[in-house]
């Protein structure tokens, strides 16, 4: 499961939001490959169709709907935008398992695409997943704990494709529901533990899971950088490497590696002879790989591009997770691993190896995502709101909303600045008290807002609005989103936050001489001391970038931010370096 979707862009569908239960989630059906046609059946008797929400219903037995442009041909019945279906019926689009449900469902059409969505009870929705996922599962409470992991996450990352008008998709970028095949046995799981999700701070936990961590989990920025959870933190699990040590060997030929970096857009160096560990994380993972011996002599790249492009050309199973040895051997390269998936949050292996030792899901639970604890979906203090860019995550849902008209007009200004919208629904949670926020964020309080990948979190409105910083507050963090959703993850810190600082007020006059190192800089920003050391960083850094874009422009510097930063842009020294942050007032 990652967070971003780089497989759904299709064109902005608008969707009645107001009548689901809250409860229900949407489901975006044959996400992989969403189907020119469809046929519907009546599973028994009649189902109703309509073309519009509110228009008067149908009733038909079978139905035969195919994409024409962004129109749905109905089978001798004309044509419209969209079709709206209540009552049982099953499914089938070509190359598919059918789909029998009695879950409303919407069609609409894009390029000669059909995309259905499903609206779908959450407790259903936790029945198909727990389904699509449990296979490994010997034992009740581990299954148990799986149902809760898989309800958190739908809870936690509900609306996470708002942006295309539905919550999940249907592949491994959500979670993969199995629709007709919930066992009686799944199904007790799930309702046995109906409601429950894992919940820290009073929200829903960033609940993943993985096959098998090899022994030692990952911690969340190891393979998310952006998401720094504190009950996702690397470490040993001696239930999965006891029970099954999922050890794997894979010999891959040099000649297919080639293949399969070019497939990605990568290019080997040439006559390349051997692949080194560069690096690896704190749970032992790799994280850059070098291809040596070669022209140019020095390729580096990181493992999580190296897997991906070999599971594409070459098949999954091939690097099971980054948690390996490697060595070359003539023409192959032999790699020696444990473990399967990303290695964060619940470890199924050990998950079941605990249940077989007799300790039951709130144990296991505990054990995978330390310090949460149990609490039900349903009575959730936080409670979100959308609006047409926004997601607002609040306890106070009537007062926060206010903030809506002034984020979208200053979202739209920024975005006129930078030149690029904001792919998806942005997030802004408002905490009630400045004591919640400092005890999420970790922040201090004289740190207005922060912004993690998608979300910004905001001081009480109150708080802000009465030290006169709510509107810049605002333009700061969304500009922050917007280079975020454009930087590549080596882009350092002191130049995401000089950028953000020159674009937030390009006018303002500068301070004088950069007093810091990029070094220092980065630092400081990394790890901000006093309140002192962190300002001097940011005038530095917005100094940095004030005379970086004198010189190079500000469409070069924008594009650095997905190209690199150049080495000679690098390389000049910035500062004298006896000015350095470490010189404490
Ligand atoms: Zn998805
Ligand atoms: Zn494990």
């Amino acid at each position: 499961m990652k967070f971003r979707c780089a497989l759904l862009f299709a064109p902005l569908l608008l969707v009645p939001w107001g009548d689901a239960y809250a409860q229900d989630v949407r489901v975006r059906l044959f996400a992989l490959r969403p189907p020119p046609e469809v046929t519907l059946r009546a599973f028994s008797g009649s189902f109703q169709w309509r073309t519009c929400p509110k228009c008067p219903g149908t009733a038909a037995t079978l139905l035969a709907i195919e994409a024409a442009g962004s129109q749905l041909r109905i089978r001798d019945a004309g044509v419209s935008r969209e079709v709206y279906i209540a009552g049982e019926v099953r499914l089938e689009a070509a190359g598919e398992p059918a789909f029998t449900a009695n879950f409303p469902l919407e069609l609409k059409a894009a390029n000669g695409q059909l995309f259905v969505t499903a609206t779908v009870p959450l407790e259903d929705y936790v029945a198909a997943v727990l389904t699509g996922e449990s296979g490994d599962f010997r034992n009740e409470q581990s299954l148990k704990a799986m149902a809760v992991v898989i309800r958190t996450y739908a809870t936690r990352f509900r609306g996470q494709h708002a942006t295309d008008g539905f919550d999940f998709c249907d592949t491994t970028h959500c979670q993969v529901p199995v629709w007709n095949a919930v066992s009686a046995r799944v199904a007790a799981a799930a309702e046995a533990t109906r409601d429950e999700i894992v919940s820290f701070q009073g929200a829903a936990a960033a609940a993943f899971h993985h096959q098998n961590c090899g022994g030692t989990l990952a911690a969340s920025n190891e393979v998310w950088p952006d998401v720094l959870e504190p009950y996702l933190r690397s470490h040993s699990d001696p239930y999965c490497i006891t029970a099954s040590p999922l050890k794997w060997e894979s010999s891959l030929a040099v000649l297919d590696v080639n293949e399969s970096l070019r497939q990605a857009g990568l290019t080997p160096p040439a006559g390349w002879s051997a692949i080194e560990i560069v690096s690896r994380s704190a749970s032992g993972r790799v994280q850059r790989l070098r291809l040596a011996g070669g022209s140019p002599p020095d390729f580096l790249l990181s493992a999580s591009s190296f897997r991906f492009a070999v599971d594409r050309a070459l098949g999954w199973n091939k690097i099971r997770s980054d948690l390996y040895n490697v060595r070359t051997d003539g023409d192959h390269v032999l790699f020696t691993g444990r473990g399967s998936g990303h290695g964060v949050g619940l470890c199924q292996a050990g998950a079941d190896e605990m249940a077989r030792q007799g300790k039951d899901y709130h144990q296991i639970l505990d054990f995978y995502f330390p310090g949460t604890h149990l609490s039900k979906a349903s009575s959730q203090e936080w409670q979100t709101r959308t609006s047409e860019r926004f997601e607002l995550l609040t306890t106070a849902p009537e007062q926060d909303s206010k903030l809506f008209p002034d984020a979208e007009r200053i979202l739209k200004e920024d975005e006129a600045v930078i030149g690029w919208k904001f792919p998806s629904r942005a997030r802004l949670q408002v905490f009630p008290t400045l004591d919640r926020y400092r005890n999420t964020t970790g922040q201090p309080g004289w740190v207005a807002a922060t912004t993690r990948g998608q979300t910004v979190r905001l001081q009480p409105v109150a708080e802000l609005r009465k030290r006169s910083i709510l509107e810049s507050t605002l333009r700061h963090e969304l500009f922050h989103l917007l280079v975020e959703s454009h930087a590549r993850a080596e882009t350092p810190l002191w130049f995401r936050e000089g950028l953000v600082l020159y674009l937030s007020e390009p006018d303002k006059r500068s301070a004088g001489s950069i007093t810091l190192t990029d070094e220092q800089m980065e630092a400081i920003l990394l790890n901000p001391g006093s309140r002192r050391d962190q300002e001097k960083a940011y005038a530095a850094a917005r100094e940095r970038l004030a005379s970086l874009i004198q010189q190079y422009g500000k469409a070069a510097v924008l594009d650095w931010l997905s190209g690199g930063i150049p080495a000679e842009v690098l390389a000049k020294p910035s500062a004298p370096a006896n000015q350095g942050a470490s010189q404490q007032p």
